[in-house]
């Protein structure tokens, strides 16, 4: 094992300083890959959330006066100071959360990657001139940032679930709030003291820890708040969202996903199996965006599951900080406790384990990589998000049944399909009810296309123009000259 930065407690960060919860709580911060604790992150009680309310109310005022060309500059020093500190920042997600140090350094890398992005987006934000009917009136539209922003994110990225909400709020002016995971909390103070040091004017970026329920309880219904973002599962969502309602906040919903993977009877086997492979034991499954249903040909399936046992077992499962691993440890015990359960209903409704299935050692959260097969439509895996290491396939005989399958649940994020026929690529973009579709490839994102959901999967964009949309108001004037 090559050496890796030291792992470091995590404070809250209010108007760009670092300080304790006013009560002095803290969390234990548990490594995955040992099951041990490694570090304490600050609870924020009220005390704690009226300070950084407080702030990012006056660091708006600051950032949405600045020019977008220096919000971008500063935006763009916190970029690469992110990518000159990949490695350690890489290292501390890695020891917070599991997944293999490569990964880990790809999602600082992509994080900075996307903050460029949006610094760029932010130049961009136009009114209009509209013509109008009375010749001596002149009407502007104008867009301007909707105000501060109270952020959720989950421990799966706990860098790239921030700066992808981070970003577009910056560019747009807005200050920015956030709730960020207290499971993973080393890493996304590494991403917010990138922008301290990039000299971001205080209170336009904060971060706090705590309890989940009450901190969104406090910060959603604040005057204060204008918009708020959430990551994470469909129930909390729908809550969330209930809530914001109620208080007629904007709302970004980035929720749950259950991904089928139409495998066509003209489908390239080896390319479906290694392609649809590496999107689902990346992060050990635990991606909202994973392909999780794997509907095949039933002249493909035998050939199909074979290739995708072996993918399985080729897999090198261990401590993330170690080189050769190539898959890590699930995120926490809650996802091993699932994992079993899910494994254990799959069996009992008739389901065949053809690979893994089990817990691998007493200490730390790994899982083997899990191929189940002949999944019956009624197991659990078949009907709520796995989100974990387990491939469930079944096998259908016309395109219609396989379409029909694909849109029966109500979540509706990322999609998957393998064909070499143009006219399936393009029935199936038509039919598939999700919000991204990747054909013939893994899932590829990047700043530049729409990222987000649809039905049970959420609302709103957090990827291309549209996300700016979801920071900005669009205000109507019409002027007569006095
Ligand atoms: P969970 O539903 O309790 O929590 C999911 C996330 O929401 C966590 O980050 C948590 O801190 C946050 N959260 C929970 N209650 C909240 C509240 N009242 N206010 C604000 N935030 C709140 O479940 P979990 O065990 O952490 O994760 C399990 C499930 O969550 C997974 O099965 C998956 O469905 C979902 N999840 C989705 C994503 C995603 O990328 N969409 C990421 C992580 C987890």
């Amino acid at each position: 094992m090559t050496s890796h930065s030291t792992y470091t407690d995590t404070r809250l960060l209010i108007d760009n300083a670092w300080c304790d919860a006013a009560s002095g709580k803290t969390i234990d911060v548990i490594n995955p890959a040992s099951g041990k604790t490694i570090g304490r992150v600050a609870h924020a009680g009220i005390a704690d959330l009226d300070r950084a309310l407080a702030a990012a109310q006056r660091g708006f005022q600051v950032w949405r006066a600045i020019p977008a060309s220096e919000r971008a500059a500063t935006m763009r020093r916190a970029a690469s100071l992110l990518r000159e500190r990949a490695a350690s920042v890489a290292s501390l997600l890695t020891q917070e959360q599991g997944k293999p140090f490569a990964q880990a350094r790809s999602e600082v890398l992509a994080g900075a990657d996307i903050i460029d992005w949006f610094a760029d987006e932010g130049m961009r934000v136009y009114g209009r001139i509209v013509p109008s009917r009375n010749p001596t009136a002149q009407q502007l539209v104008f867009k301007e940032p909707v105000g501060p922003v109270a952020a959720f994110t989950p421990w799966n990225f706990p860098i790239n679930q921030i700066v992808r909400k981070l970003g577009a709020a910056l560019a747009s002016g807005c200050s920015f709030l956030v709730k960020a995971p207290e499971e993973t909390p080393a890493s996304p103070a590494a991403l917010l003291q990138a922008f301290v040091d990039a000299g971001i004017p205080p209170g336009t970026v904060g971060l706090v820890f705590g309890d989940p329920a009450e901190i969104s309880g406090y910060l959603i219904p604040h005057p204060i708040i204008r918009k708020v973002t959430f990551t994470g599962s469909t129930p909390v969502g729908k809550q969330l969202a209930a809530l914001a309602g109620a208080h007629m906040k904007r709302v970004t919903m980035e929720l749950g996903g259950h991904a089928p993977v139409i495998v066509a009877e003209d489908a390239d086997v080896e390319l479906a199996v290694t392609a649809s492979g590496a999107a689902k034991f990346r992060n050990a499954g635990q991606i909202c965006i994973a392909p999780t249903r794997f509907l095949v040909h039933h002249s493909l399936k035998e050939a199909f599951t074979q290739r995708m046992v072996r993918l399985a077992q080729d897999l090198k499962l261990g401590n993330g900080l170690v080189e050769s691993t190539t898959l890590g440890p699930l995120a926490n015990a809650r996802r091993v406790a699932a994992m079993d359960k899910v494994v254990e209903n799959a069996v009992s409704t008739g389901a065949t384990v053809a690979s893994g299935g089990e817990r691998v050692g007493t200490s730390g959260y790994f899982f083997a990589p899990t191929v189940l097969t002949d999944v019956p439509l009624d197991a659990d895996v078949f009907n709520n998000e796995p989100f974990g290491p387990v491939v469930a396939i079944r096998g259908f005989d016309t395109l219609d049944e396989a379409v029909a399958e694909a849109n029966r649940l109500e979540y509706g994020l990322a999609g998957y399909a393998f064909t070499r026929s143009i006219s399936t690529v393009q029935r199936l973009s038509q039919q598939m009810e999700v919000g991204m579709l990747w054909i013939n490839q893994p899932a590829v994102s990047s700043a530049e296309m729409p990222f987000g959901g649809i039905k049970d999967s959420g609302y709103g964009t957090e990827g291309g123009p549209e996300a700016m949309e979801a920071y900005l108001i669009t205000k109507a004037v019409s002027i007569v000259a006095g």
